[in-house]
């Protein structure tokens, strides 16, 4: 699969002149309100008659500087920036669910999603349908006509299932439901979702994308592909059936559940986004580089990265995301106490949760991400006591490798 450069993409749109001082970046505006000359005025824009800001829980010129930049690179129809990759899943699930309604998916889902979804969605009488999404007939089989979206994650976190998003894609549109996917694991710079007919995209930009883990964010991404005349729910807003979903987000919920990409994140973000191209190619090398070094190790008992041809989901991994499908990894040791003696050891590499940073993290998910559900739960999510996640940042593989073999053997 050919590499994309996005350097120069990823640069390419203004800010718009003039501005007094001809900064060239776009300045943190810095504020919750908006000036009007008349109530005239006034009146047009907050009745929607004219595009102008007015309140900055609604929309601000620093944020929606940072959205334009993601609309033009991925091309969508509509972007949305919210205060943290949950508040994302949560304003798509509000704006797309209804009570009664039901959405297909998978339990090999990230763990503030899976909690989203069972416990505070439930008890709005959402019925959350997990089945085998790598099977067409059984997903085919859980949709009805009161399921609102089929859902996945592109490369679940941590278990690293990887579906085939066209064939899901397929199977959702036969029935008229949308696909919505949480691409969180792989960046728009090597994978566009539209191309794999996904509708709307969720991107917890708090990882890639803010790159220093300087800030959280979510991303809603609508292509603008799904017909929302066959919704039962958004087939009513007032607007083309193509922007129907945006509309309601946009105009409804994102208001009411006020969570708003700040103006100090959107900055830090656009700033992430600049060399997001540069930071995965070099994070996913070196990713891709260990996941190979680390099956020579006798101590290592199972590496799991699609990126490695004996991988089972290495042929699905490479036709949508090339060579390098994501700076994450995770592997098994013999045990759990293995595990705590080898993070105890590490030098180099942090003992922290999240993903991407630009230093590369570690994590024993089962005692952390996912110590409050029961073993039973962890048993159906498939995350075992032995298993260790390794998010790759930017320091050589050379180093990170070194680290791992002294943490092992100390
Ligand atoms: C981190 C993460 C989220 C949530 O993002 P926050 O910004 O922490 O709310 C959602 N999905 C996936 C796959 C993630 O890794």
């Amino acid at each position: 699969m050919q590499q994309n450069n996005y350097e120069g993409q990823l640069m390419s749109t203004p800010y718009p002149k003039p501005d007094p001082y001809g900064t060239l970046s776009m300045p943190i505006y810095n504020t919750l309100a908006y000036e009007f000359e008349t109530a005239e005025e006034m009146e047009k824009v907050f009745t929607g008659k004219e595009d102008k800001h007015f309140y900055s829980r609604i929309s601000n010129p620093t944020v929606e500087y940072f959205e334009n930049r993601v609309k033009n690179i991925v091309k969508a129809h509509g972007v949305t920036a919210l205060n943290s990759g949950m508040a994302a899943i949560s304003n798509a699930f509000f704006t797309l669910a209804w009570s009664g309604s039901n959405i297909v998916t998978t339990s090999l889902l990230f763990g503030n999603t899976y909690s989203f979804f069972v416990s505070t969605l439930k008890a709005f009488g959402i019925e959350i349908r997990f089945c085998d999404l790598t099977n067409a007939e059984e997903t085919a089989a859980c949709i009805d006509e009161n399921t609102c979206a089929v859902f996945a994650e592109v490369i679940a976190n941590p278990q690293m299932e990887v579906v085939d998003l066209q064939m899901l894609s397929d199977v959702a549109h036969k029935k008229n439901v949308p696909f919505v996917a949480d691409t969180t694991l792989v960046p728009f710079t090597v994978f566009r979702a539209a191309d794999f007919g996904i509708d709307i995209e969720i991107v917890a930009s708090t990882k890639y994308i803010s790159g220093g883990a300087t800030s959280l964010g979510g991303l809603i991404i609508d292509y603008g592909t799904f017909d929302w005349a066959h919704s039962s729910k958004l087939k009513s807003v007032p607007t083309e059936s193509e922007n129907a979903f945006n509309f309601k987000l946009r105009k409804e919920v994102q208001r009411n559940l006020g969570a708003y990409m700040t103006p100090q994140s959107a900055y830090m973000q656009t700033l992430g986004l600049e060399t997001l191209s540069i930071r995965f190619k070099r994070q996913a090398g070196t990713c891709l580089k260990l996941a190979e070094k680390l099956q020579s190790l006798p101590e290592v008992k199972r590496v799991n990265y699609t990126g490695l041809p004996d991988n089972p989901y290495y042929e699905i991994s490479r036709k949508q995301f090339g060579e390098l499908p994501g700076a994450m990894l995770t592997f098994d040791l013999e045990s759990r106490e293995r595990c705590f003696t080898f993070l105890n050891n590490l030098k180099l590499i942090r003992r922290s949760t999240n993903l991407f940073d630009n230093r590369s993290l570690i994590i024993h998910p089962a005692s952390t991400i996912y110590g409050v559900f029961t073993p039973e739960q962890r048993v159906a999510m498939d995350v075992k006591d032995t298993t260790i996640r390794f998010s790759v940042g930017l320091e050589s593989a050379e180093e990170l490798f070194d680290d791992i073999c002294q943490a092992l053997n100390g």
